[in-house]
Order: C-alpha cells, then sequence, then structure tokens
C-alpha cells in the first residue's frame, strides 16, 4: 500500500504546473477513494479555469525551447523518463492498484507497457522524417517539413491510469509538443507520479504539467478546449464527452484524436480451437475487470460449439477470485465505483428479464466488488447489446451462420476492436476484412502492443495513438517551395 512505499516523493498531492507543486487558486481539494475499501487515499486540488489558464500559459512558455531541441535531445530525455519509470515500477504499480483497484501484478504489467510508449516514441522522435517531391518547375524545388502542432491538452479515464498519459505525451513530447494533462478524477496520483519522475529527469518547466478536478470537470474542460494557446486536444473516454470536448475544441479548429468506447464483438466459429478461444475471451472480456474500452462486449459462438463453449468458459470464470488487488490470491479487483457497480446490475438484470440465464455470478458483493459473470441465451433486444457494459459480465449470443454474425458484428454505432477465432485461414481475411473496427484480433485476445496502432473507427473515435503513426497526431505538415533555382 502507499504507506510502503520505497520512495514516497512518488505520492503527490499537489498539481504540477510549470515545474512546481502547486495547490489551487480555489484553495479547494477533493478525496481521492480506494475502489476496494471506499477509504480516502488523499487529496489533490480542486482546480478551476484560472489554475488552467496559467498551466496552458507555463506550456506555451515552456513549447519555443522545447519544440527548438534537436530530436537527439528530446530522445535522451524521454530515455531518461523510460529508465525512472521501470526503475520505480513497484512503486508506480502500488500508486495504481490503490487507486484504481487492479490487481497489483496486472498494474505492474500496465506500468511496464506504459513505459514501453516513452521508449517507442524516445525512438521515433528521430524518424519523424519529410520529403523532397519532384517539382513540376525546373527552377524550384518541394520540400515536405514536420513541426509539432504547439501546446497539446490531454484528458485521460481512469482505467489505464498510467499507460493512458504515457501512450499520449510519449508521442506528444517526441513531436515537440508540451501537454496539459487532466487525468480522471479517480486516478490523479499516477498522472502525479509520471510528472514527479519527468522533473526528477530533468524535463524543463511547463514543458509537461498536470492539473487536477473533480467538481469543476466542466469549466476545465471548456478552458482547454477554448483556450486559443492549445493547438490540439488528445482525448481517451466515453464517446458522449468526446463529442463535446470536439464540438468545444471547433471553436478554435484544434486538431484533435478521440480513443472513445467500443462493443467489441468477440466471433467463435465452430471450426475454431474452444479451447483457445475460451482462453482469448477470459483474457479480453475479464482484464481489469472488464474496464477496458477493447473488452469483448458480444460474444458470438456458432451454434454447434455454443454449449461445449458455455461449459469452458463458465468453468474457467467461476474459479476467479475476487478481491483487494494487494492480496496475492486476487485475480479480479473491485470495479471503479459505484456509477460502475449501477450500469454492470442493470445490464444483467434486464438481460435476464429478457429471458437469458446466468450461469456464473450476476451479483454485486460487498461495496465495488461484482461476481465474474457468464450471462447465456442474449438477444439484440438487451442492453448490452448496443452498450458497452465496462464490468466483468461475458454475454454470449448463439450464431448459424458466417454472414448472420458479420451483421451482427456491424450493427453498431462504434467499431474500436473486435476478436474472431477460426482455423479457416480464408475465413479468417474475409471476416476480420468485414468487420467495421479499427482493430481485430485473430485467433487472439490481446491486441494492444507500443508498435501496433490503436484506435477506432464510426464513433469510436479519431485517430491513431502508438505505432509509428501515433507521432503523426502531433504534427504538422509544412511544405515549402523552394524557388529561384
Ligand atoms: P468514464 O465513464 O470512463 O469516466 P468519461 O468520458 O466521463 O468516461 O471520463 C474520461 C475523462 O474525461 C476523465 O478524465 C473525465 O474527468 C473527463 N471528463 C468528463 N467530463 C468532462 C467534461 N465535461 N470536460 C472535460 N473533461 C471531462
Amino acid at each position: 500500500e502507499i504507506s510502503k512505499l520505497k520512495d514516497p516523493s512518488l505520492f503527490c498531492q499537489n498539481a504540477f504546473v510549470n515545474g512546481e507543486w502547486v495547490k489551487s487558486k480555489t484553495k479547494k481539494e477533493f478525496s481521492v477513494l480506494d475502489p476496494a475499501t471506499n477509504q480516502e487515499i488523499g487529496k489533490v486540488p480542486e482546480m478551476n479555469a484560472e489554475d488552467i489558464k496559467i498551466a496552458i500559459k507555463a506550456a506555451k512558455e515552456a513549447f519555443k525551447d522545447w519544440a527548438a531541441l534537436t530530436a537527439k535531445n528530446r530522445h535522451d530525455f524521454l530515455k531518461t523518463l523510460n529508465s525512472f519509470i521501470l526503475d520505480n515500477k513497484n512503486d508506480l504499480a502500488t500508486i495504481l492498484t490503490q487507486e484504481n483497484g487492479k490487481p497489483i501484478n496486472e498494474a505492474l504489467e500496465e506500468i511496464k507497457y506504459g513505459a514501453g510508449f516513452i521508449e517507442w516514441f524516445s525512438e521515433e522522435t528521430r524518424r519523424t522524417y519529410g520529403d523532397v517531391i519532384p517539382s513540376p518547375m525546373k527552377s524550384n524545388r518541394i520540400l515536405v517539413q514536420k513541426q509539432p502542432v504547439g501546446v497539446v491538452g490531454i484528458i485521460t479515464p481512469w482505467n489505464f491510469p498510467n499507460a493512458m498519459i504515457t501512450r499520449k505525451i510519449g508521442a506528444a513530447l517526441a513531436a515537440g509538443c508540451t501537454v496539459v494533462i487532466k487525468p480522471a478524477a479517480a486516478t490523479p496520483f499516477s498522472a502525479l507520479a509520471i510528472a514527479k519522475l519527468a522533473s526528477k529527469a530533468g524535463f524543463p518547466k511547463g514543458v509537461i504539467n498536470v492539473v487536477t478536478a473533480e467538481q469543476n470537470l466542466k469549466e476545465v474542460g471548456l478552458e482547454l478546449t477554448t483556450n486559443p494557446d492549445v493547438k490540439k486536444i488528445s482525448f481517451t473516454g466515453s464517446t458522449p464527452v468526446g463529442k463535446m470536448l470536439m464540438q468545444q475544441s471547433s471553436s478554435t479548429l484544434k486538431k484533435i484524436s478521440l480513443e472513445l468506447g467500443g462493443n467489441a464483438p468477440f466471433i467463435v466459429f465452430d471450426d475454431a480451437e474452444v479451447e483457445a478461444a475460451v482462453e482469448g475471451t477470459i483474457k479480453s472480456k475479464f482484464r481489469s475487470s472488464g474496464q477496458t474500452c477493447v473488452c469483448a462486449n458480444r460474444i458470438y459462438v456458432q451454434s454447434s460449439i455454443y454449449a461445449e463453449f458455455a461449459t469452458h468458459l463458465s468453468e474457467k470464470v467461476s474459479k476467479f477470485k475476487i478481491g483487494n488487488g494487494f492480496d496475492q490470491q486476487t485475480t479480479h479487483g473491485p470495479l471503479i465505483d459505484e456509477k460502475a457497480i449501477k450500469k454492470v446490475t442493470r445490464h444483467v438484470e434486464d438481460a435476464v428479464a429478457k429471458g437469458a440465464e446466468i450461469l456464473v455470478g450476476g451479483v454485486q458483493r460487498n461495496g465495488n466488488f461484482f461476481e465474474p459473470t457468464v450471462l447465456t441465451g442474449m438477444t439484440s433486444e438487451m442492453d448490452i447489446t448496443r452498450e458497452e457494459t465496462f464490468g466483468p459480465v461475458a454475454a454470449l449470443y448463439k450464431f448459424e451462420s458466417e454472414d448472420e454474425v458479420i451483421k451482427l458484428a456491424n450493427d453498431s454505432n462504434v467499431g474500436l476492436a473486435g476478436y474472431l477465432y477460426s482455423r479457416d485461414v480464408g475465413r479468417c481475411w474475409k471476416v476480420a476484412e468485414a468487420l467495421e473496427l479499427g482493430i481485430v484480433g485473430v485467433n487472439t485476445g490481446a491486441i494492444s502492443y507500443v508498435e501496433a496502432p490503436f484506435g477506432g473507427v464510426k464513433e469510436s473515435g479519431i485517430g491513431r495513438e502508438g505505432s509509428k503513426y501515433g507521432i503523426d497526431e502531433y504534427l504538422n505538415i509544412k511544405y515549402i517551395n523552394f524557388g529561384g533555382l
């Protein structure tokens, strides 16, 4: 727990602006609770628009020098940050589990995954190549150069309190941008710990700023999205909030990256290896107790293997052990809060009322814990079909044919990730290409790597994170026509 950190200075209860640890002008603070116990972990400043203006100004000031560094200089800063994160991975994982609830081993995995983005983009910064384009005129040359967009406003969710930040700031800082980060109110301490390590790593003041707010969320969001000195918004969170931020950002026409909700289909054909498909389902569905935007939400299983699949999955799920993330036996932690429990409960009750059957789980335990659940007999009329559950509920739908399941899978307004299991190569290609998604896992339930482009289509968002494409989101293309030759 947090009282046992090796380096207690990583637990920061102030915001980080212009290289200093600050309170809010409002003098107010808000409490952050441990989702496993509902006990207070600590307090952070309740900042308002005035506070955010100061942070944006600092980031704007710092931008000039940061953008002017060589790519190699920025590489060195990011490389140092990467090694500081890894050197402190146990403390960072402890902070993460304390505020998010996920089991400590999963938190440790997130820290390593998160550090990977800083490492990856420390390398990519030296590869932001331009172009020389053959000109239609003898007297000139056409040059293309990439330049950082400027100050970036970053708004992140609580489900990956570390990695959602490193995935964005890795790319932004590598590109030469400076950042104002507003982490989720439920998980500010992981963000502040990153800022602490960045300041120890020698990042110049104002390059990285972390601001915190809970009650004042709306005005803080409005300032970030309407302040003309912010040139880009990068957001991960729910689709309704993403839409609102995009609308607000239009007043100054900011560049925008949105990584929003999904409703992942997980398709198991009758020629799949059932055991492997069960394992993949567990990885995809129950990671972080179902609280990721790429978690399987609708599990479609072909009729001839449906019963076998349901039995195997239920057996495995019934062995899960929910509990405090610090307890070594815990396989699955709590949900983030009461609101999350209510949504999961509503989804289960709605499904049961419309004819689904609970094979395992289905009920809330004390506090924010919900028993890992398997539902069978799902139909399109049920709420889970349309809404991301964001909880530990595996909902099984039976299907007959390939064409039918492609239609069902695509019958959604969102399209982030999806999965399919089959040993028929032709079918894998065909279905993977037909799915209206940004990411498809074929015979695997794991799809997130720093090397791979992450992002969605439809109402799942705009832009890609990680990979060789990720840094472009933070760069403008400048074309220089070199004449008079
Ligand atoms: P979730 O359901 O995962 O909490 P949200 O979209 O509500 O999803 O939250 C994701 C992030 O967006 C969090 O950092 C949250 O504080 C922030 N957020 C929510 N509402 C607003 C808003 N009106 N303006 C700015 N940020 C917001």
